[in-house]
C-alpha cells in the first residue's frame, strides 16, 4: 500500500475514463474517509446546466421509447460488460470514496452486474395482461409504456449500486435517467457515467445523447429534479428527513416517487436458534460496512433463555473486531463517512447510557490520524425501547433487548417508525411462520436464519412506514418505471355499452 488514497483514486478514475481536468478547481470538496485527505475539488452543476440535462433527457426519452425493448436490453448488457471489465477498479474506488472494505466495494459492483443481467432478461418480459370483457366482440388488454425521464437521487453508502437498481430497469423500460448522486460520493458516479458513455458508443446510433444525465452537487440540485414536471418519476434514496421533503414535493405536482429511506432493523433470537450461526450473522449484520447500510442490524431481541448463552459471546466478538484501514486485507470494519457521523454515534451512546444502557465497545479507534473517523462498534444492553433505540443512528451501534414471548418480541420489532428489514433466528417452524404471517414482521423484508442486510437483486427491495414504501430492483419493481394503459377494443359491428347502459340516438 504505497499510494495515498487520493493518488490511487486519481489513477483509478483515469483508468475508468474520467477526464483528470474535471477533478480540480471547483467548490465541491471530496475527501476519502480512509485518511480524510482531499481527492478532488469538483465543479458543481449550475442550475441552468441541470435544467439543460433534464431537457436533454426529455429529448432522449422521445427517441429511446421507440427503440424495441429487447434492443434496449442489449444496451444494458453492454453496461454490464463494461462493469465486468471495470470491476476491480470501480470496486476499489468505492472503497476509497466511502471507506468500505474491499470485498464490499467489489460486492457493490457485482450487484450492479447482477441487476444488469436481470434487466437484460426482463427486457423480453415486460408483460401486460389480457382481460375478459363483459361485452360481446370486445377484448381488454393492459400494456406498459415508457414513462419519461427518471430522476435518481442516491445516498453515499451505496454510491453506485442504488443507481444501477434504478437505471438498469429504467433503461430497459424505455426511460432516460438524470442522476444526482450524493455530494459525499460523486467520484464513483462520474466513473459510472464514463462507463455508460463507453456502452453508448459501443451500442451505436440509436443510443440518444442525454440518455444519462449527471448532476454534481448538493440537495438543491436534487430539488430541481424533485420539482421539474418533465421528470414523472423520482427515485430517492437517503434519510427519512430527505424523503419527507421529496415525497411531499413530488406529490404536489402529481409526480410519482419511489422512496428508499432509513431503516431500524431488528432480529429476533428465539430459544430454538442455532446460536453459532446467529453469532456470525449478527456480527456481519451489525458491524459490516461500519453500520452504514440501510439494512444494518440495529436491534437484537433475544429470548431470556438464550440471552446468557449469546450476549457474552457477542461482546467478546465486539471486543476483538478488526477496525482499520479498509484497504488492508484483514480489516472488517472501516471508517465512518465523516466527523458528523461519529458525533451522531457519540450522541446516541450518551443517550443510551443516560437511559440505563450497558455499553460494550464504542469510542474512537486510533487509525490513520485525526482527519478520519474510525469508530469501535458498540453493543448496548438496554431494558426498554427508549427514543435512541427507536431512531436510526447511521453508525455501528447494536441495541440488545430481552423478551419472553414471541408476541412481545414481534411487538418490539414492529414498535419503531421504520419498516425496512427484519429477521428471525429459529428452527421451530411455528415461530418462523408466525413471524412471516400477516401478524408478524411489518417490514418490507423478513428473513429467516440470516441477518437483516445483504439482499440479493432478485427480490423487490424496500420497506414500509417511514422507510417510504418504495420497491426497487427485482420481482415486478419494473412497473414503477412505466405507465400502465388499459385498452378496450371493439371488433364487432354494434356498440354495446358497459353495465347495460343504453343511449340510442
Ligand atoms: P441523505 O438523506 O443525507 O442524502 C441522500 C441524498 O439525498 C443525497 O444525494 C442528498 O444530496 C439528497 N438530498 C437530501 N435532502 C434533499 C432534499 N431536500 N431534496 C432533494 N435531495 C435531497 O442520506 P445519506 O446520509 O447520504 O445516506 C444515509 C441514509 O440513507 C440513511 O438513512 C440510510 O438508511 C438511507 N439509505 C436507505 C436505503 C434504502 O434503500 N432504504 C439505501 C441506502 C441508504
Amino acid at each position: 500500500m504505497t499510494a495515498t488514497p487520493a493518488a490511487e483514486a486519481r489513477t483509478l478514475l483515469a483508468n475508468l475514463g474520467v477526464n483528470p481536468s474535471a477533478l480540480d478547481g471547483g467548490s465541491l470538496i471530496v475527501r476519502s474517509p480512509i485518511t480524510g485527505e482531499v481527492i478532488a475539488r469538483l465543479g458543481e452543476t449550475a442550475p441552468g446546466d441541470a435544467a439543460e440535462a433534464i431537457a436533454a433527457a426529455q429529448r432522449a426519452f422521445l427517441a429511446w421509447r421507440m427503440v424495441p425493448a429487447p434492443r434496449r436490453g442489449e444496451f444494458v448488457r453492454l453496461i454490464g460488460e463494461e462493469l465486468r471489465a471495470a470491476k476491480d477498479d470501480l470496486g476499489r474506488l468505492v472503497s476509497i470514496e466511502v471507506g468500505k472494505v474491499l470485498s464490499e466495494g467489489l460486492g457493490e459492483v457485482q450487484e450492479m452486474i447482477d441487476i444488469c443481467d436481470f434487466a437484460v432478461g426482463l427486457s423480453r418480459q415486460l408483460y401486460g395482461l389480457c382481460l375478459p370483457s363483459e361485452r360481446g366482440d370486445h377484448r381488454i388488454t393492459e400494456q406498459w409504456h415508457p414513462i419519461g425521464p427518471v430522476g435518481v437521487i442516491s445516498a453515499f453508502n451505496f454510491p453506485v449500486a442504488v443507481w444501477s437498481w434504478n437505471a438498469a430497469l429504467a433503461f430497459i423500460c424505455g426511460d432516460s435517467v438524470v442522476w444526482k448522486p450524493s455530494e459525499k460520493a460523486p467520484l464513483t458516479a462520474m466513473a459510472v457515467a464514463a462507463l455508460v458513455g463507453r456502452a453508448m458508443r459501443a451500442f451505436g446510433d440509436d443510443a440518444p445523447e442525454g440518455l444519462l444525465g449527471l448532476l454534481i452537487g448538493g440537495r438543491a440540485l436534487g430539488g430541481q429534479l424533485v420539482d421539474d414536471p418533465r421528470v414523472p418519476v423520482v427515485s430517492a434514496t437517503g434519510s427519512t428527513r430527505m424523503g419527507r421533503a421529496v415525497g411531499e414535493r413530488v406529490a404536489r405536482r402529481f409526480g410519482r416517487s419511489i422512496l428508499e429511506l432509513g431503516g431500524n432493523n431488528a432480529s429476533i433470537v428465539t430459544p430454538s436458534a442455532d446460536l453459532d450461526l446467529t453469532l456470525r450473522a449478527v456480527a456481519f449484520g451489525a458491524m459490516g460496512t461500519a453500520g452504514q447500510r440501510c439494512t444494518t442490524l440495529r436491534r437484537l431481541i433475544v429470548h431470556a433463555d438464550v440471552y446468557d448463552g449469546l450476549i457474552p459471546r457477542l461482546a467478546k466478538v465486539y471486543a476483538g473486531i478488526r477496525v482499520g484501514d479498509p484497504r488492508l486485507p484483514d480489516t472488517l470494519v472501516g471508517p465512518l463517512i465523516d466527523g458528523d457521523a461519529f458525533a451522531a454515534m457519540e450522541r446516541a451512546l450518551a443517550a443510551a447510557r443516560a437511559a440505563g444502557g450497558r455499553i460494550h465497545g464504542g469510542g474512537r479507534a486510533d487509525v490513520n490520524g485525526d482527519g478520519s473517523f474510525y469508530a469501535r462498534p458498540a453493543l448496548v444492553e438496554i431494558d426498554e425501547q427508549v427514543d435512541c433505540v427507536r431512531e436510526e443512528t447511521f453508525a455501528p451501534i447494536l441495541y440488545v433487548l430481552k423478551y419472553r414471548t414471541l408476541d412481545e418480541a414481534i411487538a418490539l420489532q414492529n414498535g419503531v417508525p421504520q419498516g425496512l428489514s427484519s429477521s428471525i433466528f429459529a428452527t421451530d417452524m411455528r415461530e418462523v411462520e408466525q413471524f412471516l404471517s400477516a401478524a408478524g414482521s411489518d417490514c418490507g423484508i423478513a428473513n429467516v436464519n440470516m441477518g437483516t442486510s445483504g439482499a440479493e437483486i432478485g427480490g423487490a427491495f424496500g420497506g414500509e412506514k417511514e422507510t417510504g414504501g418504495g420497491r426497487e430492483s427485482g420481482s415486478d419493481s419494473w412497473k414503477a418505471y412505466m405507465r400502465r394503459q388499459t385498452n378496450a377494443i371493439n371488433y364487432g359491428r354494434t356498440l354495446p355499452l358497459a353495465q347495460g347502459v343504453t343511449f340510442d340516438v
